[in-house]
């Protein structure tokens, strides 16, 4: 006899691994099925690992709300699961004093505590190799190995007697009699419910439900170096610029993980696949869907400068050693080492508008999740929570 779940959640990464964490400790019958042989293999573990405050977004937007509700449930989560954190703050810098200005003002409005604009004095004390005579602490930002939290969801998900599924292509998608069948590769499976949680792939998955979302998801690929031991201590948590409110994740940041190295990172280039995580790595039919999505047309024509000066960047070390030499001294190309890059999932409008806040389109028995780039890993259990509420 066929095994019906309650729900089957597309994707083992931090978002559809909190969801299905969510629903089965409500006492449903939740299956996650995933292409890759364990969780967190794209996004989820290939980013910043950057626990984010919420300060940077517009307030009221989901991003702000389940930035800073998923926040401190992470904290939470971290404590319980003995997972290694640091919560020491990040510094963010610019020649602008009201911009930073501005950032503490919002600050205020979230009723965030401690988030001040900083003397040079105090910079120094912070970060004394800052090259920036501005910055506004954010005491409230830390940092976390994200593919750790990811692999922790998925054991306490099977824990609590949900089922995961790897080398699960899902590959169609039919209702019928009330259920959704969902046929990978090797298998075919039955659910009341589908949460679409694909990340790079979820305007695909949304279009084999029947669902044709007024967006695409276009991959942009961040870049990262290492920098070399004997020069960390140049760095004490993080440095990061204010981001452009057109183009939020513009502008390298430096970084202290959590296990202690720096990194400098990610720029952003138009990768050539979904999953393009070199520029070797070229999908022709994927690529050609980006190049000739109309919306894609108009972002290059509005960006077209800074998109080919983020790629010269990736294919210059010198240029992204210069944008590093503008935070920090003393580093030089010997000490640049690259780290495993990452690919954005930026979810693009018609109009060749960057979407900016997390989308989520619900139908009569699917929620698809079709924008959820950074801070999707702080606020991964808010919106766990946010789509348990959603469906009822
Ligand atoms: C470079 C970079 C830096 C970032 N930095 C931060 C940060 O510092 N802090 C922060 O909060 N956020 C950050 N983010 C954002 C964060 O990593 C993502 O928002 C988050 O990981 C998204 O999780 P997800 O589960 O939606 O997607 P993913 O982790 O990409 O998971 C999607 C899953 O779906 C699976 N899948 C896709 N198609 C199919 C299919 N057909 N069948 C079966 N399975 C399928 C994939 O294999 C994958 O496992 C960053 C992202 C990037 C790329």
């Amino acid at each position: 006899m066929k095994k019906v779940y309650t729900h089957a959640v597309v994707g083992a990464g931090i978002v559809g691994l909190s969801v299905a964490l969510k629903l089965q400790s409500l006492g449903n019958n939740v299956l996650v099925l995933d292409k890759e042989t364990s969780p967190g293999k794209h996004q989820s573990g290939r980013n910043s690992g950057v626990i984010h405050s919420g300060i940077y977004y517009k307030p009221n937007s989901f991003k702000s709300n389940l930035c800073i509700r998923g926040r401190a449930l992470l904290l939470e989560f971290l404590e319980e699961e003995n997972i290694p954190f640091r919560l020491e703050g990040k510094i963010v810098v610019d020649t602008d004093i009201n911009k930073l200005s501005s950032l503490e003002e919002r600050a205020t409005q979230l009723s965030m505590e401690n988030v001040k604009v900083l003397e040079k004095s105090e910079i120094l004390t912070l970060e004394p190799y800052c090259k920036f005579d501005k910055a506004l602490h954010v005491p409230q930002a830390g940092v976390v190995d994200y593919g750790v939290v990811t692999k922790k969801l998925a054991s306490k998900f099977q824990s609590l007697g949900g089922t995961i599924e790897y080398f699960q292509k899902i590959k169609s998608i039919k209702t019928k009699n009330d259920l959704k069948i969902l046929e990978s590769n090797n298998s075919i499976f039955h659910s009341e419910f589908l949460i679409n949680c694909a990340g790079l792939y979820s305007d695909n998955i949304a279009r084999l439900d029947n669902v044709e979302p007024e967006l695409k998801i276009i991959p942009f690929r961040g870049e990262y170096f290492t920098i070399a031991e004997e020069k960390s201590h140049l760095v004490n948590n993080m440095i990061y610029p204010i981001s452009d409110p057109d183009l939020p994740f513009l502008g390298i940041h430096l970084t202290k993980t959590v296990d202690n190295k720096i990194e400098a990172g990610p720029n952003a280039v138009l990768a050539f696949a979904k999953e393009g995580y070199n520029w070797s790595k070229i999908n022709i039919s994927e690529f050609s869907k980006t190049i000739f999505y109309p919306g894609m047309w108009k972002l290059g024509r509005r960006y077209l400068s800074t998109g080919i000066s983020e790629m010269y960047r990736s294919l210059n070390k010198d240029v992204f050693l210069k944008e590093i030499l503008k935070y920090i001294p003393d580093i030089t190309k010997k000490d640049l080492t690259p780290r495993i890059a990452g690919v954005r999932a930026q979810a693009v409008g018609k109009d060749g508008s960057l979407i900016d806040d997390f989308v989520f389109e619900r139908k009569e028995q699917s929620l698809h999740v079709l924008n959820a780039p950074s801070p999707a890993a702080t606020a991964s259990l808010a919106i766990g929570e946010h789509i348990v509420k959603e469906i009822g």
